[in-house]
């Protein structure tokens, strides 16, 4: 019989910031999904999905570990691994997508006030109206 884990509630709020964060960023970006271009009109359209699994915690709110998708884009990568490759390659470049890969692979204390400290400036930092 599978057993259902729960999610640590631990990680809930930073989770919660850096769904937003990653989804909004989307928006501004390209208007709504990263990948099919798809425009949307609310974030609230939109997935966070990860580039190296979030059950690592060193990369899970770490900003180019994930892209703003829509639901037919985030199950498509995340069942076509080369897909998934090729679409966070071309986002981030070689270097900075070998750069989450390992500090993925690479296990980590997080400090979750910390990261909660970051997404907030970061979330208050896309919400800023542009001054240029
Ligand atoms: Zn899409």
């Amino acid at each position: 019989m599978e057993r259902v884990k729960k999610r640590p509630s631990k990680n809930k709020p930073n989770d919660d910031l850096f769904s937003y964060l990653i989804r909004t960023r989307a928006m501004k970006r390209v208007g709504g999904c990263e990948r099919c271009l798809t425009a949307k009109i609310n974030y609230k359209a939109l997935h966070c999905a990860h580039n190296q699994p979030r059950g690592r915690l060193s990369t899970r709110w770490h900003e180019d570990n994930a892209a703003g998708l829509c639901p037919g884009c985030h199950r498509y990568i995340d069942n076509n691994h080369d897909e998934k490759r090729e679409f966070f390659v071309k986002l981030l470049g070689e270097d900075r997508y070998e750069y989450v890969r390992i500090q993925s692979l690479t296990p980590q204390k997080v400090d979750r006030e910390l990261w909660k400290l970051y997404l907030d400036l970061k979330v208050k930092e896309y919400e800023m109206p542009t001054l240029r």
